[in-house]
């Protein structure tokens, strides 16, 4: 089978990058062995938060600070603000609404009550510009009856620092009742599954405005629109409070959304995409990579101009770690880590751990290193690559969104 480029990963980086190349005609493939970590996604995407211990204020101008080996700094800051810009319109063309700016991170309530600095919100979400300041001064928490997953206790702890009166409410329906037996079905993704139907909103909102009648605003899990994307904007219309949805424990609501979605406006955009399909090796000939072998497909090889390797980090295996080595598992590429074992980590865990800034080596135009080589039709995106430590800066969706576009145009302008 032949594409003009395959992709190897569909997470955020992957999606995007061959959702930006199938909107210029190029035909497409994504090859995605399961979940993503926007499956995990807390409704906001980070661009830079933190560096040298410091909250960043605006990313763009603290870019400047960091190290040469950094993504940032090797996409270019000339190219940086440009793709910025870029990555919220992509999102828009998919049916995702999300706000922000590059140059001024905004705040988002935590699930521990907290204020967390970041660059673009899912509309379902509420944005602040303070972090020292909450708006309200009477809030109410609402979960659903015998969901374990939102821990109301931490978010009421966490508000009460903002001099805050909290009260925690249970709401029960019937609907839920076949659900909450087994504690086991009583998940986010189910509880979304009983509003997508849409008959349930009506009786939830009177619900909420009843147990909301003496608070300014009302706390719920984000557990709206797995595939209705109307359901939390038609929730806010008939809450007469302000709504503040956090993010419950994963699989997110949002996050499987925003997968779809994306998926969606790929496969819209005539790209193919081999869901649950292994990628497990290559063929290179000349330095370039000629075809790929993966579980599902066997014999049949896939072939194409370029190839986009976006297989995560540790997370989704896309760098492993053994006793004794570290390897990206399906062509052996070069890695940016250390040799020494011992150096991988830092003892005390919530130091700058330095397996975080691990990944696959490239060149200077995101092309694959083999043995030092650049292999000419193979590149990099995503949290693959290494060079930052996503967790610690909080870069983690920039550095793949950004990556992923810069690598698509490298491609366009390649051929
Ligand atoms: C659990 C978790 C939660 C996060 N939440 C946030 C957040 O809320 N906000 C934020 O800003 N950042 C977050 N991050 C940071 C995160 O790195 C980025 O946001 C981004 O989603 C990573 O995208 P990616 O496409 O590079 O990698 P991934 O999302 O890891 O996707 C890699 C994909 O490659 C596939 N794959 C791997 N190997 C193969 C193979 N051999 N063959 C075929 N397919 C393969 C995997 O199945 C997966 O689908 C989170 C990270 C993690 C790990």
């Amino acid at each position: 089978m032949k594409f003009d480029n395959i992709i190897i990963g569909g997470g955020l980086s992957g999606l995007t990058c061959g959702i930006k190349l199938a909107e210029q005609g190029r035909k497409c493939a994504i090859v995605s062995s399961g979940q993503s970590a926007i499956h995990f996604f807390s409704g906001s995407f980070d661009l830079l938060s933190q560096v040298d211990e410091q909250e960043v204020k605006n990313p763009l101008e603290t870019m400047n600070s960091l190290p040469e080996t950094h993504p940032y700094k090797r996409v270019g800051l000339e190219n940086i603000a440009g793709l910025a810009d870029e990555a919220p319109q992509l999102l828009d063309r998919a049916g995702l609404n999300f706000s922000g700016q590059a140059n001024h991170n905004h705040f988002v309530l935590t699930p521990m009550g907290t204020m967390k600095p970041t660059w673009l919100t899912l509309d379902d979400f509420t944005r602040f510009e303070q972090k020292d300041t909450f708006p309200w001064k009477q809030a109410v928490i609402l979960n659903f009856t015998g969901f374990l997953d939102f821990h109301t206790l931490f978010i009421k702890d966490g508000l009460t620092r903002f001099d805050v009166k909290v009260q925690i409410k249970d709401i029960a329906m019937e609907v839920f009742e076949a659900i909450r037996r087994n504690p086991s079905e009583m998940r986010s993704t189910n509880i979304a599954k009983k509003f997508d139907k849409g008959n349930v909103i009506d009786e939830f909102a009177q619900k909420v405005n009843e147990l909301s009648e003496d608070a300014e605003v009302a706390i719920l899990p984000a557990v709206f629109g797995l595939f209705n994307k109307t359901v939390a904007a038609e929730l806010k219309k008939k809450i007469k409070k302000p709504l503040i949805l956090l993010p419950a424990i994963p699989p997110s609501v949002p996050g499987i959304r925003s997968q779809i979605l994306l998926r969606q406006r790929f496969q819209e955009l005539g790209g193919t995409y081999f869901l649950g399909d292994n990628v497990e090796e290559g063929t290179f000939g000349n330095k370039r990579l000629l075809d790929i072998k993966t579980y599902n497909h066997g014999d049949i090889k896939l072939e194409a101009e370029q190839f986009v390797l976006a297989s995560g980090s540790f997370y989704s295996k896309g760098i492993v770690a053994t006793p004794d080595k570290l390897y990206d598992p399906i062509f052996g590429l070069d890695i940016d880590g250390d040799s020494d074992r011992a150096q991988w980590f830092d003892e005390k865990i919530f130091n700058d751990q330095p397996f975080m800034r691990y990944g696959v080596k490239t060149d200077k135009h995101f092309r694959a290193l083999m043995s030092g080589e650049p292999i000419e039709n193979l590149y990099v995106a995503g949290s693959v690559l290494g060079g930052a430590n996503p967790l610690k800066e909080g870069s983690g969706a920039g550095i793949s969104l950004l990556t992923s576009l810069h690598v698509a145009e490298q491609i366009l302008m390649a051929s």
